[in-house]
């Protein structure tokens, strides 16, 4: 796997797939800038060692069509700010304007191109808007994770022009660590908490990963699915009853793998989906009707701070309760504090995909566990053993 430290930049020019896929508000102006920030390490390396840096992006979904709206001009101030170089912007990202506007780049100066996805050609993944592309620089570095499970021009197809001058960005690189550290190369004990809403959608992961974790935490609604397969009463809890026998299935194939799956014991069970509902704590298979488990309860939260204190390996996706309402947020945030403790005392910690990242951030962890990760999609697809074509471009 080539990285940026297999080149020498100097006088020449990177072509940089980068994720600015940023929010703006009303006023154009960019509202979280950490995937700006994600990408500088990149770009700043390229810069140093005397080359110039040719950025492309998509923003939004304009969907081939010019929008002003989702121009990335609105963004080129931000993105001069945050790398201390003011950034050229050119209103294209293929054909005269945008190669005249590369060729005339200099060592040390950056330019960003229009939005990708003004061209349909981008995410249909065509070969002669690739070809284009691949005129405006020396060089191919992908650094966006967040799209790498697609096989668009710019993330995919366009690699192929650049046979021996490609290499993943210091951004990806750390993703494809943080991922291998937790599916093949990571210290044991090698636990995996899974939560979120459904099992339908964590299947396939679950699957993966059962050959490579040595405990499971499942947690979220999905304990409701195993917890009724298993006989118990789950009231009005969510529970796909189409998925209890895959369920079964899953707890079968974890015990001939030699897995232990912990699944919760007890709940904060409350009479409505609704922060100001009432609520009791309850067995988990002995939930009344008209009652439905929102969070864990405090039992279960006491044997999964043990797992997870003696884990030395943590994969972390899906929140193990309603952590949007306050009342429901207290599991998802003990089993953060478990994690980061975890984590000071030497293990490794990734947490990825959707909406365990959300609460990471909401409750202020990011800094305290070892990897974030910045990609939902292209994360969930990698946990569940998919090879990511941007990945798979580069590594050919
Ligand atoms: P996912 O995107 O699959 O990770 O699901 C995340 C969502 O699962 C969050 O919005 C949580 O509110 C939701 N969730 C977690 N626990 C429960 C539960 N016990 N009942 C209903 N939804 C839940």
């Amino acid at each position: 796997m080539k990285t940026l430290n297999d080149f020498n930049f100097e006088n020449k020019k990177a072509l940089i797939r980068v994720d600015f896929n940023v929010p703006l508000d009303a006023n154009f102006n960019v509202t979280d800038t950490n995937r700006i920030e994600a990408a500088k390490p990149t770009i700043i390396k390229v810069l140093e060692d005397g080359g110039s840096a040719v950025l492309m992006s998509h923003l939004g979904r304009p969907k081939g069509e010019r929008n002003p709206n989702m121009s990335l001009k609105h963004i080129a101030d931000k993105v001069s700010e945050i790398i201390g170089v003011q950034v050229k912007f050119v209103e294209d990202c293929v054909g005269e304007i945008a190669e005249n506007a590369a060729s005339a780049l200099k060592p040390g100066e950056v330019l960003l191109l229009e939005n990708l996805r003004y061209y349909s050609e981008e995410t249909s993944g065509d070969q002669e808007f690739a070809k284009k592309l691949s005129k405006l620089g020396d060089i191919y570095i992908n650094d966006a994770f967040g799209t790498a499970h697609r096989a668009h021009a710019s993330t995919t197809i366009v690699a192929q022009y650049f046979e021996g001058h490609k290499c993943f960005g210091q951004l990806l690189a750390k993703e494809i660590d943080a991922i291998d550290k937790v599916m093949a190369s990571g210290e044991k004990p090698v636990l995996a908490i899974l939560g979120g809403a459904k099992v339908s959608s964590k299947i396939t992961i679950i699957e993966n990963i059962l050959d490579k974790v040595d405990h499971l935490i499942v947690g979220g609604g999905m304990t409701y699915t195993f917890v009724k397969a298993k006989g118990g009463k789950v009231g009005d809890s969510i529970c796909e009853d189409d998925k209890m026998e895959l369920a079964l299935e899953i707890l079968k194939q974890a015990e001939a793998k030699g897995v232990q799956v912990h699944i919760p014991v007890d709940v904060i069970a409350a009479d409505d989906f609704n922060n100001n509902a009432k609520t009791q704590v309850v067995d988990v298979d002995k939930i009344p009707d008209g009652w439905q488990g929102l969070d864990a309860g405090p039992r279960t939260l006491a044997i999964f701070k043990e797992v997870i204190k003696q884990s030395k390996t943590i994969l972390w996706n899906g929140p193990v309760g309603v952590f949007e309402m306050e009342n429901f947020a207290k599991g998802t945030i003990s089993v953060g504090n478990s994690i980061i403790e975890a984590t000071a005392n030497g293990a490794f910690s990734l947490v990825g995909g959707g909406d365990s990242v959300a609460a990471v951030k909401q409750f202020g962890f990011q800094d305290k566990v070892s990897y974030v990760s910045t990609g939902g999609g292209a994360m969930l697809e990698s946990l569940e053993g998919k090879t990511l074509p941007g990945i798979a471009a580069i590594v050919e």
